[in-house]
């Protein structure tokens, strides 16, 4: 079973009287419990794929499916839908609201999207252990690192169980250790919680070299070989 399967894509924009092509004939499979890494010069479509992947883009040509579903030419309101239900998203920096604790960032996440049970102070509550935050659920983001921010983001994303989890440079505002720290998190938790996850990362150093890694260059896909 896959979580994701995006199957010769391309996605091109208009640019003057020609276009420009974000990401040509693209495609790539990413298995429950799959660990990828995308890297890639600027401009070679990075974002467009995320985007794609989170059906926030629908492509000019190809196929997305996730979980075996055919998405590629849902309604705006399903995909909003399956975004909420299948999809964790994790950015750069985690945008975690300043007056509200670790534990609050997550139920406020889950109301959002509608949830209002009593089952979800608990869920997020072993979430945050999860990550390593049991110890600091109560604290506000001032009176936490930037490693612990971070994972606070990662429990967030992980709120709604989703299958597919999909990280923008996670560890781009941390030191190397705590980036790797990161990254090692990300890889356990894809195999505990049987996700596929797939996390756009300039810091090749961070990964290990048993990491599975694709290279996208002018929106063309290609395996990397890590040598380090
Ligand atoms: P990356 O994330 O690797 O920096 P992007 O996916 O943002 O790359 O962009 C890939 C290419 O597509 C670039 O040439 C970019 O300028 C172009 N592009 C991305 N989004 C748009 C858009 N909304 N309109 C026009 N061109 C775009
Ligand atoms: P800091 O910026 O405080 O160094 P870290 O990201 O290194 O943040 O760690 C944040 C918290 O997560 C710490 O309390 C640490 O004990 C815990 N932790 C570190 N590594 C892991 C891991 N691999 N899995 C779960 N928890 C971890």
């Amino acid at each position: 079973m896959h979580a994701l399967e995006i199957d010769q894509v391309t996605v091109r924009f208009r640019d003057g009287e020609g276009w420009t092509y974000a990401l040509r004939d693209v495609s790539l499979n990413l298995a429950l419990g799959e660990f990828l890494a995308v890297t890639g010069p600027s401009g070679s479509g990075k974002s467009t794929l995320l985007a794609v992947a989170g059906l926030l883009l629908t492509p000019t040509a190809g196929t997305v499916r996730l979980g075996g579903q055919d998405v590629t030419g849902d309604k705006a309101n399903t995909r909003t839908d399956l975004r909420r239900s299948d999809i964790g998203f994790v950015f750069q920096q985690p945008h975690l609201l300043g007056s509200l604790t670790a534990l609050e960032q997550l139920q406020m996440a889950a109301r959002l999207d509608g949830d209002r049970s009593k089952a979800t102070t608990e869920h997020a509550k072993e979430l945050l252990n999860e990550v390593g935050l049991g110890s600091v659920m109560h604290k506000r983001p001032s009176a936490l690192s930037g490693g612990q921010r971070q994972r606070v983001g990662i429990a967030r994303a992980l709120m709604g169980d989703p299958k597919l989890l999909l990280v923008d440079e996670p560890t781009s505002a941390l030191d190397h250790e705590r980036g790797v720290a990161i990254i090692d998190l990300l890889r356990n938790l894809t195999t505990e919680r049987s996700l596929g996850t797939l996390v756009v990362t300039h810091d090749l150093g961070t990964l290990s070299p048993d990491d599975e890694v694709v290279r996208l260059v002018d929106g063309k896909l290609a395996v990397e070989q890590l040598t380090h």
